[in-house]
């Protein structure tokens, strides 16, 4: 480890503590003891949240200082010494008790939740200052004969400037050659870079829209609860495109005239291009982003910009609630009910719940935004543990679009098709219109399960035993839940006949196919998590949807996420049901959630907007609601259906997954537990 790096005593040292002390140090590690006592050596100060480099066994490793009292009955000689002390700013008190708080809640060991809060460990380390170039001491004489390249160079440079050499290349119109060659003839010396923001400050005043009266109101609820520098929540809903944006952004605007640090929690940061343009709309520049995409040089420029307040708007995914905010003021999650906030491995959270904690801690402003917000936090705001603000209506001459069913018993798809003639002649008509529309199938591929005409066999995931998706495409079998490929077989692997492998049901290929048979000029695009892979992929598309190059979006459900795309008028729902199954609690929250976010990417603009769900059940409560548009009235519903049995959010539930390699192992473990 260098020793550069190391600073001993460490910067910002406040007077008062003893050196020749011992201390705990929590290491980032899940290991169950939290945290192990070193001694601190004579000279050397370490304070609760300074990060520090301590001999563990054989190797070393960084932790943070903790707080308490480490065990006076350790003998001295079992101590080993703190080694260094590392410049960087401490991990700040509230940091240190939501990591506490989420090892508790989480049934975690600590180290394993300060590991998310040191994701960045190279930023522990002083960013290196960058290299570039200034005039020599009585370079420039009279006498000095230069060339034009030459002299445009050195009229860049006052006394005492420090420019990058690619920097001074591009101002003065030359070749990098000629700034070396300035150096080469000792006219220019090198110095050091001043460090430059790397994070431009947001601003606050920056002309924004003009608020409508309803969202203006809500704005100014929201920023009376930012300028009050204390904890609390703030629910605020209103139809997908009702401009609840531009309203939390208002929230933004004013924790930087505070002078503090925002967080905006995002489900689908990836996804969310159009977002990123209106935050730059609203405030000129671009915010520091955050999640698991980042190279690691942006990471830990980041972090440390973070960590020293220089990065005043974070937009991030839930693993940005472990950034080291000195000064958080709020913190906005958006789409709150989205499933994307819960961390499923590692240390298993909910980022939506973590989010409230980490604002009691930082004295912060919450604010929680949903078209359909959870049950959980509904019922928060009914009880009044939050406050609740709600928009009324779409924003300038867009209405709601108007929601219809289709009876898939009465109005059957063609055999072997999945479209229902009335959804189809709905296209038609839209695309003759010059509108463009949507189909919504929540599944990849091409056929969910292929099974065997001769014997009845079904194609299944050796590993886990989950039905293998077609993806035709590729000519290839895949498992969705444990990630198993395989190629197609001519045979059936259980009767051996030839070609009786058939494909059921749909996936998001199939509606493709048919698309393509029923509308051959129509300009097609596919939505799905395996054709549009990454942002760049997502804003192209944006794009070209934007920019009218499409007609017909076909798309699993990245397409429900925050788009907003004037020229869409009509969206059909392949298969309203699927999701509805199954035993999950929340299935019919879930479905009700994301189809009722699909439907609002119709008719955003001036034209109306039309949705049609295919149903085979449309008297289900679900659908009913997304008819009437009434969430409300469903929401109550589901909530009496949960009360009595002490189900979330009225009660709490655990899961305990037992696993083992052998069947009855498992089986009979989970019976004892029970
Ligand atoms: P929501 O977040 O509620 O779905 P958005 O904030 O995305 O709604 O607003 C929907 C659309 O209306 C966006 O294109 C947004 O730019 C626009 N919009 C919202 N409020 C205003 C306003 N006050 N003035 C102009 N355009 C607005
Ligand atoms: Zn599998």
């Amino acid at each position: 480890m260098a020793e550069a790096r190391r600073k001993s005593p460490a910067p910002n040292q406040p007077l008062g503590v003893a050196s020749g002390t011992r201390v705990r140090v929590m290491l980032p590690l899940p290991l169950e003891a939290g945290t192990y006592d070193y001694r601190v050596p004579e000279g050397m100060r370490a304070e609760p949240g300074h990060f520090v480099v301590v001999p563990l066994g054989p190797r070393e490793a960084i932790g943070v200082v903790w707080d308490g009292e480490p065990d006076p009955a350790l003998p001295a000689r079992r101590l080993k010494n703190v080694q260094a002390v590392l410049d960087a700013p401490p991990m700040t008190e509230s940091l240190r008790r939501f990591v506490e708080w989420v090892g508790a809640y989480t049934v975690t060991p600590p180290g394993a939740v300060l590991r998310m809060a040191m994701s960045a460990p190279a930023a522990l380390e002083p960013a290196p200052a960058k290299a570039g170039w200034q005039l020599a001491p009585g370079a420039i004489r009279e006498d000095l004969r230069l060339t034009p390249a030459r002299r445009a160079v050195l009229d860049l440079l006052g006394p005492g400037d420090v420019r990058s050499g690619s920097d001074l290349a591009e101002a003065a119109g030359v070749s990098p050659g000629v700034v070396r060659g300035l150096a080469d003839a000792g006219i220019l010396v090198p110095a050091l870079l001043p460090k430059g923001a790397a994070f431009p400050l947001p601003d606050p005043d920056h002309p924004g829209p003009t608020l409508a009266a309803d969202q203006a109101a809500a704005a100014e609820a929201l920023r009376a609860k930012v300028a009050a520098h204390a904890f609390g929540v703030t629910l605020l809903t209103g139809v997908t495109g009702s401009g609840k944006t531009e309203v939390y952004l208002d929230a933004v605007a004013q924790a930087l005239r505070e002078g503090r640090q925002a967080l905006v929690l995002l489900p689908e940061i990836a996804l969310s291009a159009q977002w990123l343009e209106r935050f730059r709309r609203r405030f000129g520049v671009d915010p520091a982003l955050w999640h698991s995409e980042l190279s690691s040089r942006t990471r830990r420029d980041t972090w440390r910009a973070v960590a020293e307040g220089e990065a005043p708007v974070v937009v991030g995914a839930r693993s940005a609630l472990f950034l080291p905010f000195p000064d958080l003021g709020l913190l906005v999650v958006d789409e709150e009910h989205e499933t994307a906030f819960k961390q499923e491995d590692g240390v298993i959270y909910h980022a939506r719940d973590m989010a409230v904690v980490r604002a009691r801690l930082a004295q912060a402003a919450c604010v929680l935004v949903s078209a359909t917000p959870s049950l959980e936090t509904l019922t928060n705001a009914e009880t009044g543990r939050y406050d609740h603000l709600h928009l009324k209506e779409r924003h300038g001459s867009a209405g709601l679009p108007a929601v219809e069913t289709i009876d898939l018993r009465r109005d059957t798809p063609e055999r072997g098709r999945f479209l229902s003639p009335k959804l189809i002649e709905a296209v038609k008509d839209t695309l003759a219109r010059g509108e463009q529309a949507m189909l919504f199938l929540n599944r990849r591929g091409y056929a969910p399960l292929t099974l065997c005409r001769a014997c009845g066999h079904r194609l299944r995931c050796p590993n886990c035993t989950s039905w293998l998706v077609e993806h035709r495409a590729q000519r290839r079998l895949q498992c969705h839940h444990c990630g198993h490929a395989e190629p197609l077989p001519r045979f059936c692997p259980e009767c051996n006949a030839e070609g009786s492998l058939t494909p059921v049901g749909p996936g998001v290929e199939r509606v493709l196919e048919e698309v393509e048979a029923l509308f051959p000029d129509a300009r097609r695009i596919v939505m799905a998590s395996d054709t549009i892979p990454g942002p760049a992929a997502a804003t192209a598309a944006a794009e070209a949807i934007a920019a009218r190059q499409v007609d017909l979006i076909i798309g699993t459900q990245i397409v429900a996420k925050g788009w907003h795309f004037p020229h869409l008028t009509l969206v059909g729902v392949v298969d309203a049901d699927l999701g509805l199954a199954g035993g999950d609690l929340r299935a019919a929250e879930r479905t009700l959630q994301l189809l009722h976010q699909v439907s609002g990417r119709a008719g955003r603009a001036e034209a109306p907007g039309k949705v049609l769900l295919q149903t085979f059940s449309p008297d289900h409560p679900v659908m009913r609601a997304l008819v009437s548009g009434d969430v409300a009235a469903f929401m109550a519903e589901e909530a009496a259906g949960r009360r009595p049995g002490h189900w979330p959010p009225f009660g709490r539930l655990a899961a305990l997954i037992v696993s083992s390699e052998d069947e009855q192992e498992a089986d009979r473990a989970a019976r004892d537990l029970g």
